[in-house]
């Protein structure tokens, strides 16, 4: 899996991504600055791709974990398929490159709109989650004269283990359709003449770190298939979803082959192709976000590096008090004093990182690492501020794939009252 962290310190101790110092970055491109490496989401595509050896199956890369158009090209040129979760993404699949017949369309609140989109597309196939869903769907594919791919999305019961908020495969959450109910949802799905069952998908959660739930899903879901199978509804792919873990701090995610072999193991005599959804660990530790330090805070109980990213950059910490390891670009010779590094956001809730011993002096530069994963997707305008600009590494080379905002741009959509 992705080598953490990723950057690497170079002779004269500043930290680089591939060839290219951060350095470098930060004075070509301002800050903040989401910097990725090519070579690490490809090591970390092509891990999944060694555990899958000799297995048909599609990896399909998860859009809301980065869906800058630079990634998901890159994604697109390694193969991969795709996973969304709206319209939108695959407006930017297709912009990117990405080829519509491997997407995959998730989420519990497909609009109207969106299925006539993704059916003209051509999509592979929507992942059902209610009844009601697939009632529209039949009655969109009718409008348009066209047959819908489905799989429908069931709900194993199985608990990941990880944090509640990115937990999904439990009988108490909003996604999927109930184990219990799925034969019946086939049997209706199959009298119906705008759609056309192609597989079963599950997706359990998210930052798994323990193999086991993800081997016990598919086994579940393979008592669905077999079940099916005996009343002649055969499926043409299993999809287990995404949700492997990656390391933040001290965490230890097992290998793509690792956590799939439970998978692969129950899946063993099985001849559907097995679809997969990575989105974290495909990108999460491939990404940083590089900012600067506007001013050290002394304080009674606290001090503060108070930078110049914030929340509305990456959301994690805030929202779910997640740790990304803060490490300065350039080491100094130093005290180390510790430190909350925090934005300049108005809210006290906008920290980056809490408690770090940092040897730091004003106007240096800070790594935040593994942070390529839902840390632009979920960047905001809080505060009017602009959001950062992007950055791929590709060995020596480096690609603007997002400008950082223009002020004006983010109000450009709006109107005074008349006079
Ligand atoms: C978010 C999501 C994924 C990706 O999850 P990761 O934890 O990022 O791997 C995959 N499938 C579905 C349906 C999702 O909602």
């Amino acid at each position: 899996m992705t080598a953490y962290p990723m950057p690497t310190l170079t002779g004269d101790a500043a930290l680089q991504v591939e060839a290219v110092p951060l350095t470098a970055i930060a004075e070509q491109f301002g800050t903040p600055t989401y910097v990725y490496s090519r070579a690490a989401l490809t090591e970390a595509f092509q891990a999944y791709q060694h555990a899958l050896a000799g297995r048909r199956a599609s990896i399909c890369y998860a859009v809301k974990a980065n869906s800058n158009l630079g990634i998901l090209n890159a994604f697109a040129r390694l193969g991969a398929g795709f996973d969304i979760v709206s319209g939108g993404e695959l407006q930017r699949v297709i912009a990117a490159g990405g080829d519509a017949a491997k997407v995959v369309f998730s989420g519990v609140g497909k609009t109207s709109v969106e299925m006539r989109q993704a059916l003209d597309a051509g999509i592979r196939c929507f992942n059902v989650e209610s009844a009601a869903e697939l009632d529209r769907l039949a009655s969109v594919a009718a409008e348009c004269g066209k047959v819908a791919p489905i799989a429908f999305r069931v709900n194993p019961d199985v608990d990941p283990k990880t944090h509640p908020y990115i937990s999904t495969g439990l009988k108490n959450n909003k996604f999927g359709v109930a184990f219990d109910d799925a034969i019946a949802l086939y049997r209706k799905a199959a009298t119906l003449p705008g759609i056309a069952i192609k597989g079963i998908a599950s997706h359990i959660g998210s930052q798994l770190l323990d193999p086991a739930p993800a081997g016990e899903a598919a086994e579940r879901v393979l008592t669905l298939v077999e079940q099916l199978a005996t009343e002649g509804i055969t499926l043409a792919h299993i999809d287990i979803g995404g949700g492997m873990g990656i390391r933040y701090s001290d965490e230890t995610p097992p290998v793509a082959d690792d956590y799939l072999a439970p998978v692969l193991k129950a899946l063993a005599d099985r001849s559907e192709e097995i679809l997969l959804e990575p989105g974290r660990s495909l990108i999460g530790n491939a990404g940083l976000l590089l900012t600067r330090i506007e001013y050290l805070k002394p304080g009674q109980e606290k001090h503060f590096a108070v930078v110049d990213a914030a929340m509305n950059d990456l959301a994690r910490p805030a929202l779910y008090d997640a740790f990304h390891e803060v490490v300065p670009v350039i080491a100094r010779d130093l005290p180390a004093q510790t430190y909350d590094v925090v934005g300049p956001i108005c809210e006290s809730g906008d920290f980056l990182a809490r408690n770090r011993a940092l040897k730091v002096a004003d106007g240096d530069l800070l790594a935040i690492l593994s942070a390529g994963a839902y840390g632009m997707t979920m960047a905001s305008n809080y505060n009017t501020r602009a959001r950062a600009a992007e950055v791929m590494v590709d060995g020596k080379q480096c690609h603007l794939i997002r400008e950082r905002e223009n002020i004006a741009d983010l109000f450009a959509l709006e109107r005074r009252l008349p006079d």
